[in-house]
């Protein structure tokens, strides 16, 4: 089974039940709405289409919503404005001014803040200029790099010392919108603080609800604080897009390698987003750098990747997982050694146990790791040390269920658990044989918590499947 979890972004081009159905047989293993690019009516319709996809698929596919953020953009154009190196380019808030230059509005007065010489850059860097002179509501700009400007495309001014919370007023109450209609796991746009995602959990908390929270992290801010925002996050993103823009483009290969290996080490998932197979937006095939790109993400054992124009609106959506799904499978097709993290000087007990499970499975040729998980921390757990062996995690919650599937190497189950854990491994067997995962006389790793009196402890077994 592919271990490595595709995120496919719904839009146009993949939003119907049926297309998601579709794109989940080709490898996709979660659905991303982003509100960047939704109001909360298509949200609602998106997460009814997935719920009836659901219906029909064994491992669910969980929403994932993905906030606005304080994202620069320009405002919605009349028609695509072609700016050629050299020229004149003007930008400003609010009234259009008398001018001759070509110019559009943006969303944010940044004027006051901005610099002369700033670089600005458009649409993740693919059109650059920088600031010749400026005013308290306009600047105006020398294009440096010709291309087109389109609507809502965004920006990036590295260097821009300007209070810009990923968290407004907008992301929390979407955030409070999406939770009252049942969405539990969120990826949150320009974290820059810890503070930032508590606030996001507080909303949670004050609605009695679980959730799942990703950070994304998209500038040098973010990257520098990122020990505090792991610790107070469920996950990361590498959000190579908007970072490319805001650090050194060089930089991001490092940060993305850095990134998964400390998320790695707390046992928190990370996906690796944008750009992974851009070309397929317009082509059928992707190309080779895309090909590596993908496979080296893989290689680093990240728990996801993630599609974003290539699916929402691309010409090929199926294709394009089917393409990620293969380089997927041929990559991990290689890893034949569990992985301990380098330089883990100390383990928790569950850690040793998940650790020794994964090592037992690999070493005896199990076809599956059972786990039973409540919270999904033991599942999370068994995925940090990346088992060669797939992991099924069966918990009795719904929104545990969901969490689990963005774990490397992880499959839910739901089920209702009893308090007898024989009863329980039986039936995961019986479910894991049915559906043809194992068959008699294969080998399968149990790891589950006992409890006796007030006291936990796990217990690692191995069961011949009869
Ligand atoms: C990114 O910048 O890489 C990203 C995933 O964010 P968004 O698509 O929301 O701009």
């Amino acid at each position: 089974m592919k271990k490595t979890k595709i995120i496919c972004t719904l839009g146009p081009a993949a939003g119907t039940a049926q297309k998601i159905v579709e794109l989940s047989k080709a490898g996709m293993n979660a659905a991303r709405i982003n509100m960047s690019h939704a109001d909360m009516k298509t949200m609602m319709g998106y997460i009814k289409e997935v719920e009836k996809a659901n219906e029909s698929l064994l491992f669910p596919i969980p929403v994932i919503l993905d906030t606005k953020g304080t994202e620069l953009r320009i405002e919605e154009l009349k028609s695509p404005i072609d700016v050629v190196a050299g020229e004149n380019f003007e930008l400003r808030f609010g009234k259009v001014r008398r001018t001759i230059n070509k110019g559009a509005e943006m969303n944010t007065n940044i004027f006051k803040a901005l610099k002369q010489g700033m670089k600005i850059f458009i649409d993740d860097g693919n059109i650059e200029m920088f600031v010749e002179k400026h005013h308290e509501e306009w600047a105006l700009c020398k294009v440096v790099t010709s291309g087109t400007i389109k609507s809502k495309k965004s920006l990036n001014i590295p260097g821009l010392q300007m209070d810009l919370s990923g968290i407004t007023k907008k992301e929390m109450e979407d955030v409070e919108f999406a939770i009252k209609h049942g969405v539990r796991i969120f990826t949150l746009s320009f974290i820059r603080h810890a503070a930032e995602v508590e606030k996001v959990r507080k909303i949670a908390d004050r609605l009695k609800t679980y959730v799942f929270l990703i950070a994304k992290i998209e500038d040098a801010v973010g990257a520098k604080n990122l020990d505090e925002i792991l610790e107070a996050s469920d996950g990361i993103m590498v959000a190579r897009g908007d970072l490319g823009a805001e650090v050194p483009l060089e930089d991001v290969p490092l940060l993305q390698r850095d990134i998964i290996n400390r998320c790695r080490e707390k046992g928190k998932p990370v996906i690796v987003a944008t750009q992974m197979m851009e070309s397929m937006i317009e082509s059928p095939v992707p190309t080779r750098a895309e090909v590596s790109d993908v496979a080296t993400a893989v290689y680093q054992k990240t728990d996801m990747i993630m599609l974003s124009a290539e699916t929402s609106v691309g010409k090929y959506p199926v294709r394009c997982v089917e393409a990620m799904t293969k380089i997927c499978n041929r990559m991990e097709r290689e890893e034949k050694f569990v992985m301990p993290l380098r330089g883990e000087e100390k383990r928790s007990i569950r850690e040793e146990i998940t650790l020794a499970a994964s090592m037992l499975a690999r070493n005896l040729g199990a076809k599956a790791i059972i786990v039973f998980t409540s919270t999904g921390r033991l599942a999370r757990l068994t995925s940090k040390y990346r088992p060669t062996t797939p992991v099924f995690a069966f918990t009795r919650y719904d929104q545990v269920h969901h969490f689990n599937q963005l774990s490397r190497g992880v499959y839910s189950y739901r089920a209702d658990l009893s308090d007898h854990s024989r009863e329980n491994i039986n039936n995961a067997i019986e479910t894991l044989k049915s559906d043809g995962f194992v068959k008699n006389e294969d080998l399968v790793v149990v790891i589950s918590d006992v409890f006796k009196g007030h006291k936990e402890s796990q217990l690692i077994e191995v069961k011949k499947v009869r």
